[in-house]
């Protein structure tokens, strides 16, 4: 055991789906709700891959994080509720994906507010944990949450296991994670959106997760998977989780945490 986590718990896995649907298309431009494709493009998260992403979890029996934009919760109220009956964490990730650092503080308390209020109507209880959308906090962002009372992020990148971020708000759970971990470098073809990435092979992929997890294994850390059901949806992506989630399971004392868990975890740890 690594010491950081309880019992024998060696490393532990979070599996987290930010259901951004046609949010984050909307958020960059609003003129992309005239262009049906990338529309349906993110439609596709919501309607179809997150089914699929439900069922490998129900294979496997894995509990997973979430994050959802409150304008994906507004338009598929019922599928948000349903995951949550699975016993999955349902967290905030902004209203229409704006990204923090690129707004006013107006504007990014007016989009966290809209964002929590919608999503928080909809489960019908308060929301406690958060990812910034777009990987791109402001320097407001931290004590924001932390003044509405979230527990816990899941947005820097300084370290491979969680840590407590002091705000002048309050203090926060910070869960990190990394672009390495994050299925959109990957596997972001849209040309509608101006990202031509290379669409890597989900075995290629596969592969640098389960690197990456044997690093995190050994040394007793926490691999946090950020991924969309958009992109991670599809079948072939699907089975390249599938791969790494398999590797995962032959190793001993590997727990699946909802981040939730982990940031109830780790403030009892430092009590
Ligand atoms: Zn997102």
């Amino acid at each position: 055991m690594s010491g950081l986590w309880p019992g024998d718990v060696q490393c532990v896995v979070n599996l987290g789906f930010d259901i951004d649907g046609q949010s984050n298309w909307i958020g960059r431009d609003p003129a992309n709700r005239d262009r049906p494709v990338l529309m349906t493009m993110g439609d596709y998260g919501p309607k179809v891959g997150v089914h699929h992403i439900l069922g490998l979890m129900d294979d496997y029996g894995l509990k997973a994080s979430f994050f959802v934009p409150g304008y994906t919760a507004e338009q598929y109220p019922e599928l948000v509720r349903d995951i949550e009956s699975r016993g999955h964490e349902i967290a905030g990730h902004g209203y229409m994906h704006e990204r923090p650092a690129e707004l006013t503080l107006e504007q990014e308390i007016e989009a966290l507010d809209r964002g929590l209020e919608a999503l928080e109507k909809v489960v019908g209880h308060k929301i406690t944990g958060y990812r910034i959308p777009g990987g791109d906090a402001s320097e407001h962002s931290m004590s924001l949450l932390a003044e509405r009372g979230i527990v816990y992020d899941s947005s820097l990148m300084d370290d491979d296991a969680p840590y407590i971020m002091k705000t002048d708000k309050g203090d926060l759970v910070q869960i990190p994670f990394h672009w390495l971990l994050d299925d959109f470098p990957f596997y972001a073809f849209v040309p509608a959106a101006d990202l031509r990435g290379p669409m890597c092979s989900p075995v290629s992929v596969a592969r640098t997760w389960i690197a990456e997890f044997d690093g995190l294994y050994k040394e007793g850390r926490c691999m946090v998977l950020v991924m969309h059901p958009q992109v991670t949806g599809h079948p072939s992506r699907l089975a390249g989780l599938e791969r790494t989630i398999r590797h995962m399971l032959t190793k001993p004392n590997v727990a699946f945490m909802r981040a939730a868990d982990i940031a109830e975890h780790w403030l009892s740890r430092n009590a």
